[in-house]
């Protein structure tokens, strides 16, 4: 397995509110497996207890990655193992360009192994497939982006980077049909190149152009039930209460 969520219950640092009841899921290499559940059941919660957010303290249970656990590892150690998430809203990072942004995470993560010429050649490569100009690569990180261009920019990041596992945290959500097919289609390349995906969503509609795995329908902090993509569809038509 690459990633080993186990029994794993967790909480806001700064109040006494438990977030997670209780999560099991596991992902082997080169999975596809999608979560789907109502708002606030926890769902970017997991996101972010899986990257090491301190804002969350784990209470019990344990996160393996590649079979050691990770929960004593910081976020930026956890993502040099090969974990990376996008999320639900990016943040603007104002005086650090993309380019800079994906040339700095690439030779951490990969060191050397292309030289800068094949690498700027791949960022320009990757904006011409999700339909940006090159200027796109100039900009300040999500400074002034509109919904649909931060959502191509994390997915660009996340394809250029090749993570071991990457989390995508509503990449779906406020894009319009032709965003969405674009995204979709870039997720599918991202699989093609090794990477194990968890997408979590709220609509069945991106499923309709991705390869899926599983689907875990997630309700009140945990996985309450697990299936293949008709799962997805039935949650649709019948809405959360399925799991009852
Ligand atoms: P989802 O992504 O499934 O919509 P979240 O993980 O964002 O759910 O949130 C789960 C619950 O935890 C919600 O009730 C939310 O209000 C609460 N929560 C999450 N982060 C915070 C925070 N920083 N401060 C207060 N409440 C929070
Ligand atoms: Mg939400
Ligand atoms: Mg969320």
């Amino acid at each position: 397995m690459l990633l080993e969520v186990k029994n794993l219950t967790a909480k806001l640092a700064e109040a006494d509110k438990t977030i997670l009841k209780g999560v099991d899921l596991s992902i082997g290499k080169g999975e596809v497996h999608v979560i789907m559940g109502p708002n606030g059941s926890g769902k970017s919660t997991l996101a972010n207890v899986i990257m090491g957010n301190p804002k969350y303290e784990v209470l019990s249970g344990d996160i393996l990655f590649e079979g050691e656990s990770i929960l004593d590892l910081r976020t930026d150690e956890r993502a040099q193992k090969g974990i990376m998430m996008t999320f639900q809203n990016p943040y603007e990072i104002e005086g650090v360009k993309l380019d800079q942004l994906l040339l700095i995470a690439y030779r951490k993560l990969h060191g050397e192994d292309k030289t800068f010429f094949q690498l700027d050649k791949e960022m320009k490569t990757l904006v011409d497939e999700v339909g940006l100009p090159h200027e796109f690569l100039e900009r300040f990180v999500n400074l002034g982006f509109s919904g649909g261009e931060r959502k191509k920019g994390e997915i660009l990041q996340a394809r250029f980077l090749k993570p071991k596992l990457l989390i995508l945290d509503e990449i779906d959500s406020g894009l319009d049909v032709d965003a969405l097919r674009i995204v979709a289609s870039q997720i599918n390349k991202i699989k093609e190149d090794g990477t194990s995906l968890l997408i979590i969503t709220h609509y069945s509609r991106i499923l309709n152009y991705l390869d899926v795995d599983k689907v875990h329908v997630y309700v009140d902090g945990k996985v309450a039930m697990t299936g293949d993509k008709s799962l997805a569809y039935e949650v649709e038509e019948t809405g959360y209460a399925i799991v009852k």
